[in-house]
């Protein structure tokens, strides 16, 4: 069986991502959403980073063209699944709406389609169970921002088929992504420990031990990661940080409970790059401000 057809499901942070890589694959791709602005969004985003691609030389105008040419976007999400060769949700980390969405695509999808999730923490059995097809349900984990990052998590659930994971990784190749096979454990392997070291960075900040800069610095440049712990969190957001933290917290123990601090922020609407303000002020978008 051959992928043409991906429906992406959700057009926030990562659904516009992953709907560009996919239409930049050749795939032809539909981007669904709820929501009639964050469509809107998406699609100048799309714009937009074809436009940066082209002067940083990444992108030919032909594959600029040809991406824009293979991305669709429709409010319609059971119209929609109705030809999806490859299904891939990116709604909000929350269980009940992974099932709806779930149950809804199953209802209106063929025989054949491959249901992903691009879920960063639920266990990939469980989204199964909400389908009569769980050897046709896998997770497929992209980062963020996607068009840039080159890993793709794979994460087979209790009953997924090996041609499942196949497609899955196929089609995550096709997008130019490397994979790893990953056995199903809360967090996989790098939600759990980004989690980890964005809520100790939390906690140092709340008890004083450096400023949110000199934090990131240290780990930036002492530990060589590519950005600081709060430089991460603002950009996967603020709520979403949490909400990996509690489902950390509720399955694998206390280690994961998530620092008081991240929760008021989270409370107080700073929810990083999204809403203007987390740990930094993006107000004014050339310059970090802290507070
Ligand atoms: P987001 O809040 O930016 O976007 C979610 C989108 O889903 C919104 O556009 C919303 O309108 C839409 N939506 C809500 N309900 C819907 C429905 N019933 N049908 C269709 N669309 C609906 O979220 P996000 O940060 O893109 O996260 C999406 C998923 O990706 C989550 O599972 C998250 O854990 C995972 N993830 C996020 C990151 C990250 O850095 N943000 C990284 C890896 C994985």
């Amino acid at each position: 069986m051959a992928i043409r057809n991906v429906t992406v499901m959700g057009a926030g942070v990562m659904g516009r991502g992953i709907a560009y890589v996919s239409a930049l694959a050749g795939f032809h791709t539909t981007l669904v959403d709820i929501s009639e602005k964050q469509l809107q969004e998406a699609h100048d985003y799309a714009k937009q980073t074809t436009q940066k691609g082209i002067k940083r030389e990444k992108l030919t105008e032909e594959q600029a063209q040809h991406l824009l040419g293979n991305l669709h976007t429709s409010l319609n999400c059971e119209s929609t699944v109705e030809t999806a060769d490859l299904f891939i949700e990116a709604v909000p980390e929350k269980r009940e709406l992974k099932k709806q969405v779930m149950e809804m695509a199953e209802k209106h999808a063929p025989g054949h389609t491959i249901f992903a999730s691009n879920t960063s923490t639920i266990s990939p059995t469980e989204l199964a169970s909400f389908t009569k097809r769980p050897r046709q349900v896998a997770v497929m984990h992209f980062f963020n921002p996607v068009h840039m990052m080159p890993l793709v998590e794979i994460v087979r659930g209790l009953e997924t088929s090996t041609l499942t994971v196949a497609l899955i990784r196929e089609s995550a190749e096709k997008m130019g992504k490397e994979t790893v096979e990953v056995n199903e454990f809360p967090g996989f392997v790098t939600s759990r420990i980004s989690a980890m070291v964005g809520n100790e960075a939390f906690h140092m900040l709340q008890e004083g031990v450096a400023s949110a800069e000199d934090i990131d610095k240290a780990i930036r440049l002492g530990l060589n990661y590519p950005m600081g712990p709060f430089e991460l969190g603002d950009l996967v957001g603020l709520d979403a940080r949490l909400n990996n933290l509690k489902y950390l917290h509720e399955t694998l123990g206390e280690k994961f409970r998530p620092a008081p601090l991240l929760e008021q922020y989270v409370k107080a609407g700073r929810l990083g790059r999204k809403t203007g303000r987390g740990v930094y002020d993006y107000t004014d978008k050339e310059e970090l401000i802290k507070k």
